[in-house]
This record gives C-alpha cells, sequence and structure tokens, in this order.
C-alpha cells in the first residue's frame, strides 16, 4: 500500500533544498580559471552559494571564459544563483592568502567552503637526477599552496564559529605509484595531502570544521593534455587502464564537490573521495 502524506502534514524540504543545499554559503576555490576547480566553483554557486571566490581570471583559457559565460547565462534569473568572484592570488604566498581570507570574510561576514584544486605537474627528468629546484616548485604549490589555502578560509571559519568544509584536491598518484618521469614530485606532494587533511580533519573537528579529500583518476584537462600532446599514445593506456575504459571528465567532479561541501556529508571528515572510475593504482 503506498504512504501518502495527509494534506494537513507541512510540507518538509526536500533533501536538495535541505541537506545538499548550499544556500547562503560563502566558497573560496583555488585553481577556478580552469578545469577541475572551474567545474567545482561552478558547481557550488549553483548549488545554492552566495559566493564562490574563484583564483584566479588572468590567465583564464578563451574555451574556459566560454564555459563560464555560458555557466552566468543558464543561471541569469533562477532563484538562488550563486555569484562567481575572482580573484588573483599565488597559492604559494601565506601572507597573501590569509590576507585574502580576511578580505572575503569581511566583505562576507562568513566562510562556508574552500576548495583547494591548485596543483601542478612538472619536469620530464628520471628520479634519479631529479633537480631540487623542480621538486620544490611542485611542492610549494601542491603541498604548502594547499595550506595555505586551507588556512586562508579555515581561519575565516574558526573566527565566524559557524562550522565549515575543506576539501582538498589530492589524486590516485597520492596513494599509487606510476612510471614515467614527472611523478617522483608529483606523486610526493598528492601524499602529503592525503596526510594533511587527516591531520587537519582531526584538529578542526572539535570547531565543526570537516577536512577531506577527493582523489581524482586521470581527467581531461590541460593538465593531461600536456602529456597527450607529447604522446597521444598515452590516452590509450589510461583508458584501458580504466575498469570503465575512458578517462574522467571535470564534470564529473561535481557531485562529489556538493555532497562534500554541503550538510548532506556532515559526518565526513578525514576521508578521501574516490573520483577515477573504478582506477585505484597501476
Ligand atoms: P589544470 O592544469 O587545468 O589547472 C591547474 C590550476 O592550478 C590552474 O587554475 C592554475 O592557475 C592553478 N595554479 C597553478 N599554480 C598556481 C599557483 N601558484 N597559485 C594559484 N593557482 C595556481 O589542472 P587540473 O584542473 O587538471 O587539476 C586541478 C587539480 O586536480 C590539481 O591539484 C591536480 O593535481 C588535481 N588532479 C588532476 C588530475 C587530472 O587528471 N587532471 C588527476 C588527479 C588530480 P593558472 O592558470 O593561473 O596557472
Amino acid at each position: 500500500r503506498a504512504l501518502q502524506a495527509s494534506s494537513s502534514t507541512p510540507a518538509k524540504p526536500t533533501i536538495f533544498e535541505h541537506e545538499f543545499s548550499l544556500a547562503d554559503r560563502v566558497a573560496l576555490v583555488s585553481g577556478a580559471n580552469r578545469g577541475i576547480g572551474l567545474e567545482m566553483a561552478m558547481a557550488i554557486a549553483e548549488a545554492g552559494a552566495r559566493a564562490v571566490y574563484c583564483l584566479d581570471l588572468p590567465n583564464m583559457p578563451g574555451e574556459e571564459f566560454a564555459k563560464v559565460k555560458a555557466y552566468v547565462a543558464r543561471m541569469e534569473g533562477k532563484k538562488g544563483e550563486g555569484r562567481l568572484e575572482y580573484m588573483s592570488a599565488d597559492v604559494t604566498d601565506q601572507e597573501a592568502m590569509w590576507k585574502l581570507g580576511e578580505e572575503i570574510g569581511s566583505r562576507e561576514g562568513r566562510m562556508d567552503v574552500c576548495v583547494a584544486a591548485a596543483g601542478i605537474l612538472k619536469g620530464d627528468t628520471p628520479c634519479l637526477d631529479y633537480p631540487a629546484k623542480q621538486f620544490k616548485d611542485v611542492l610549494a604549490v601542491n603541498v604548502n599552496g594547499v595550506l595555505f589555502t586551507a588556512q586562508a578560509a579555515g581561519r575565516q571559519m574558526a573566527k565566524f564559529d559557524n562550522g565549515g568544509s575543506i576539501i582538498m584536491i589530492a589524486s590516485i598518484s597520492g596513494s599509487g605509484a606510476n612510471q614515467g618521469h614527472p611523478w617522483v614530485s608529483y606523486n610526493t606532494s598528492k601524499s602529503a595531502v592525503l596526510q594533511m587533511a587527516r591531520s587537519m580533519a582531526c584538529e578542526l573537528a572539535p570547531k565543526g570544521i570537516r577536512v577531506n579529500t577527493i582523489s581524482p583518476g586521470y581527467i581531461n584537462t590541460s593538465m593531461t593534455g600536456q602529456f597527450l600532446q607529447k604522446r597521444p599514445e598515452l590516452l590509450e593506456r589510461w583508458s584501458s587502464n580504466n575498469p570503465m575504459g575512458r578517462i574522467g571528465r571535470p564534470d564529473e567532479l561535481r557531485g562529489a564537490t556538493v555532497w562534500l561541501s554541503s550538510d548532506a556529508s556532515s559526518f565526513c571528515t578525514g576521508s578521501d573521495i574516490l573520483v577515477s572510475g573504478g582506477h585505484h593504482a597501476w
């Protein structure tokens, strides 16, 4: 027998209007001018966030700018549409990142969501010859930069005492390893991100601030594009190594992003969410 609500039952908000809603939230997203970061920023805005502060616009490639314009057109006139705000910042500059967090906090009076998506993959040198400068550069963005981004937002979350969700983009490279030249620095950095998130999750849990990682598999962005330009045959290898037989699209990170940003994941902290088509390690 189908259960029917009586007409006198007050309408309860749906799970999308309640747990998954980001209504009135304020977010900071690094690496948001292209690729994965941009899709995540748009998803947070589309889930109702009041403002999403995106780092950074100046280098936004034309096709990505077209995506943002299409987003703005799609959201025009829709109830609860999110505002995308662009700011420039180098995530490796701790002082600048903290200042930026303070500026957003004083403008908006709150900070709820942080996505640290900025990252680089650099070099073409075997591990035994890998130069110190390149190693330092990769760790500066992928490890220090993730910490400074989390601090920029986390300090505001703690100040406003309203909890918050920090999402760091790690990678399947953080727990697996693969053959080839540039990976020694990248894999090391992503492993560090997984551990950084767990440590911060424990420390910040009493303040109601959750810290989780998303680990994507190979995703079609300019980061992977730089490889495929030099070695197009890799696409076949990456696809055939994947149980789903393909690499991912940046928009396939949207669902995990909204879930982790929202109250729908309120008991989830220190976790790593794989979004990899089933690809775990090499
Ligand atoms: P992209 O190369 O497309 O984008 C990288 C982003 O990081 C850009 O927005 C870039 O900004 C920004 N960035 C780099 N250095 C800095 C810096 N010093 N300060 C501020 N921003 C900076 O990469 P993806 O979108 O592919 O990657 C996003 C994240 O996902 C990265 O952390 C990456 O490691 C991770 N990832 C990607 C996978 C993939 O297959 N693509 C797989 C697993 C993880 P700018 O344009 O100004 O340089």
